[in-house]
């Protein structure tokens, strides 16, 4: 008889190892608290409007090529990806527009309009950040790091020159002269959710990932990825129990044997996946007698990454200065990163993305309208913030701020709309403190501090998902999976 796998989650990390444990010949049961897959990864249509309410950038798709090819199947079968072209287009407060394209040409000819200085700095830059992206990646993405031997491929020659010790921001100062450029390097630090202005000189691999690599859009909207994540598990014959929370794990000694649900029914099993946030299942869901109070402790203090207020708008208008991905950026960026991780406050001074994808999927809007998805980085959970005030009057200055940056007549022009805050992903998600992208990479040493994707605790239980090694997004997501089985794998 198989043996039985439980997840916990059908977030992308958990339907991703669920494939892969069903692959493997594993009885796998899912339990997920909400009604449907995907977890952060969401979509919400209403009165002729269609949104992607979690992701909207797939990068390094290879991953989830991978994982299909795995499993027998091709994700081009399931989805279809496209570029947007442009990627993205950046508004600076002075009126600076610029268009940045997966053609490097293209993007330089660009940059020789605003800020010709740096025209030549940003192929360097590039480079400079596929080689940070050779010298890590092997080490730090595709590797569980959870063995001594797991070590071996760190190479303490390369460790010296990828930045770590060293900033995001002052990598990016050193490296252009112009304002322009400058923010838009240290953009990609939230990609994470981390803050340019703390996190290692090594994150601005990001860049290479999605201006050489690609970054791509799923045609119909990536909600896709989650559905056809679903199609997959379904199709390996895993068996998904929507509506069921689990409140604990049951162990004996070193080995977990058991979920508990909220109804109070037991289910056993020989394998336990948590694809729960880390914290809640290392704090919330073993027994506290397991891991010692030092972990405990190290855990709770871990920083989260930071959280997002999103805005979405159904809108009978459309702005022809819009594309499909539009960035509008503050004025100063570092004083908004102080407010989201020192004061923990939303910023005055927002950078504010706007994801238009009827630019791309007509149908994701009525004929003369517009479907904006709206987001600005925000602080995590804190003590000093009433988010049942702030949800009202940060909806209307954000709609100020976007008016007065030449989207005329946004307010009157909404026919339908919702807000999604810090408050909402913790409720919905239990993601650590309302954070979407799982720890923030704010220190030097953050890739080691991530739980690993086995607890050391426990012979058969594994973490896996955003807040787990190697961290958040789409692509490290699907690569904790990956990470979960080579670790089982190695047990035999
Ligand atoms: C607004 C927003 C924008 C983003 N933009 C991007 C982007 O453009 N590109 C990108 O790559 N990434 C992006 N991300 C991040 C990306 O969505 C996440 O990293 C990824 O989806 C997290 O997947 P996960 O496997 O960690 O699971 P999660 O999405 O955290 O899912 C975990 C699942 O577990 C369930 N669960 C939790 N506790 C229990 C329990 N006790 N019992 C049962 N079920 C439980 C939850 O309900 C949830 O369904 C964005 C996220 C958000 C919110």
């Amino acid at each position: 008889m198989a043996k039985k796998a439980i997840v916990i989650g059908a977030g992308i990390g958990g339907l991703a190892t669920a494939s892969l444990l069903a692959n493997k010949g594993w009885d796998v049961t899912i339990f997920e608290k909400n009604g449907c897959p995907g977890g952060k990864m969401q979509q919400w249509e209403s009165g002729g409007f269609r949104f992607d309410t979690g992701p909207s950038l797939l990068t390094m798709p290879f991953l989830l090529e991978k994982l299909f090819k795995e499993c027998g199947q091709d994700l081009h079968d399931y989805l279809s990806l496209v570029e947007p072209d442009p990627l993205c287009r950046y508004f600076y407060k002075d009126g600076v527009v610029f268009d940045n394209f997966a053609d490097q040409d293209k993007t330089v000819e660009q940059i020789r309009h605003f800020a010709p200085e740096d025209a030549e700095a940003y192929r360097s830059f590039l480079n400079h950040s596929e080689e940070l992206y050779d010298k890590t990646s092997d080490a730090f993405l595709f590797n569980p790091l959870n063995e001594l031997s797991d070590l071996k491929k760190l190479k303490w020659a390369d460790v010296l020159s990828i930045n770590a010790f060293s900033t995001v921001s002052k990598k990016v100062d050193q490296s252009f002269c112009s304002p322009y450029l400058r923010k838009f390097f240290k953009r990609f630090t939230t990609y994470n959710g981390s803050s340019p202005f703390q996190a290692p000189a090594t994150l601005n691999v990001i860049p290479h990932v999605e201006l050489n690599q690609g970054g791509y859009y799923v045609k119909g909207g990536l909600y896709g990825i989650a559905a056809s994540l679903e199609k997959l598990a379904l199709l390996l014959g895993v068996t998904i129990e929507y509506g069921q929370t689990v409140t604990s794990i049951l162990s004996d000694s070193n080995r977990v044997k058991a979920i508990k649900l909220s109804d109070g029914k037991r289910v056993n099993a020989d394998l336990i996946v948590a694809n729960s946030d880390a914290t809640e299942t290392i704090l919330h869901l073993i027994s506290p007698n397991s891991v010692t109070n030092g972990k405990r402790r190290r855990q709770q203090n871990l920083e989260p990454s930071c959280s997002g207020f999103v805005l979405m708008l159904g809108c009978d208008k459309k702005w022809d200065q819009l594309k499909h991905h539009n960035i509008f950026f503050s004025d100063d960026y570092e004083k908004e990163f102080t407010h989201i991780f020192q004061d923990k406050t939303l910023p005055d001074d927002p950078t504010i993305y706007v994801a238009n994808t009827s630019y791309t999927d007509t149908a994701h809007a009525p004929k003369a309208g517009s479907n904006l998805f709206i987001l600005v980085n925000s602080p995590y959970l804190a003590k000093n913030q009433d988010w049942n005030h702030r949800e009202k009057t940060y909806r209307d200055h954000v709609i100020n701020e976007l008016e007065a940056r030449g989207l005329d007549g946004l307010r009157k022009s909404i026919q339908t709309e919702d807000v999604i805050t810090p408050l909402d992903f913790y409720k919905k998600y239990g993601s650590n403190k309302g954070s979407i992208y799982g720890t923030s990479s704010n220190s030097t040493f953050s890739a080691f501090l991530r739980p690993r994707n086995k607890l050391r605790e426990f012979e058969n239980l594994y973490l896996v998902g955003g807040s787990t090694h190697p961290g958040g997004g789409i692509p490290l997501v699907i690569q904790s999976a990956f990470n979960a089985m080579q670790i089982l794998d190695r047990q035999g």
